[in-house]
């Protein structure tokens, strides 16, 4: 494999492209709009500049990923001769089996078709698609060039070779990947977002306020952040829907998304991303300190 596609330029997409790229391989990062592919190749200059501030990457190494690199607006002419397609787009189901399927049509046979999806069915992404056996879930981890895990997500018809194929890549980046099957919130947000869900929970009904949330699992699970300040991170859109995908697909009450987490995202409160969630954002995130509506 020389030549991969990484489809949709945002939070994701941007560390996907630069890990492909800084090892060796020439990647087209497509999107539809040219702010993200504008903001992606600038978040991607910084994070190379930071490596060689740190004595990690030669200024050469630096020049070498970027030449790497090569951004589209239009898909058919972004994927032309690549072997293997990562898709990192919104996540929402229309837009990935619309994505899936015109992918489906215009690639070689050989192309390996894969998903960065947190939650959402490979089975189902590669039912719309004529080569089900060749779509599989490789789902990297936020920030990208340096988290090691990959979970790699089989779904009902992928092969084995593809599996195989993905798994090996995903070392040659230096990442490790796990193998999981394609059941709701797969293995990594099946057991993290329950967590941040019961944290939001805990808040909810006053057993605690976020700071003191936030330290008991810090300082008493050896957790690298609190839960709400991760939602904060990951964007509480983001966790609701996740949350949802876990309720509607086991039919089980213990994945119903906390009151206060819905009430939330509809008043636009999703974080970093939006500069305040359970934190206050608008001054910077090392000033962050608790929102006001839960002080
Ligand atoms: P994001 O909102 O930062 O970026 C999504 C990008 O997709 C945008 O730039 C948008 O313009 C582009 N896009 C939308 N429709 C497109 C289309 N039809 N063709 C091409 N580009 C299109 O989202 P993100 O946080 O980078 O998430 C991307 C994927 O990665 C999602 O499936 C998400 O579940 C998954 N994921 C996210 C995280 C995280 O921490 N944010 C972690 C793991 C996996």
């Amino acid at each position: 494999m020389k030549k991969v596609a990484v489809i949709g330029a945002g939070t994701m997409g941007n560390g996907i492209a630069h890990t492909f790229a800084q090892f060796g391989y020439q990647v087209a990062l497509i999107d539809i709009s040219q702010d993200s592919l504008d903001k992606a190749i600038n978040t991607i200059t910084k994070n190379l500049d930071r490596l060689v501030s740190k004595e990690r990457l030669s200024e050469a190494g630096k020049s070498e990923t970027l030449n790497n690199l090569i951004t589209f607006t239009k898909l058919e002419e972004g994927i032309k001769g690549v072997d293997l397609v990562v898709e990192a787009a919104t996540e929402n189901i229309d837009i990935k089996l619309s994505i899936f399927k015109q992918l489906d049509e215009i690639c070689e046979p050989h192309v390996i078709l894969a998903s960065n999806t947190s939650s959402i069915s490979i089975t189902k992404i590669g039912s719309v698609t004529k080569r089900p056996d060749k779509v599989i879930g490789m789902h990297f981890m936020n920030p990208v060039p340096i988290m090691k895990l990959v979970e790699i997500i089989r779904g009902y018809a992928t092969s084995d070779e593809v599996c195989n194929t993905i798994m090996e890549a995903s070392i040659k980046l230096g990442k490790t990947p796990t193998e999981v099957n394609d059941y709701p919130g797969f293995i990594a947000n099946r057991i993290l977002m329950p967590m941040i869900n019961e944290a939001i929970y805990s808040l909810f009904e006053g057993v605690a306020g976020v700071e003191e949330i936030d330290t008991v699992m810090k300082l008493g699970m050896a957790h690298p952040m609190g839960p709400l300040q991760l939602a904060d991170f990951i964007g509480l859109d983001v966790c609701l829907s996740i949350m949802n995908v876990l309720y509607s697909g086991f039919g089980n009450p213990k994945y119903a998304p906390c009151p206060l987490l819905v009430n939330m995202v509809t008043a636009k409160k999703l974080g970093v991303k939006s500069g305040e969630g359970f934190y206050d954002y608008s001054k910077g995130m090392k000033e962050a300190v608790v929102s006001s509506n839960f002080q």
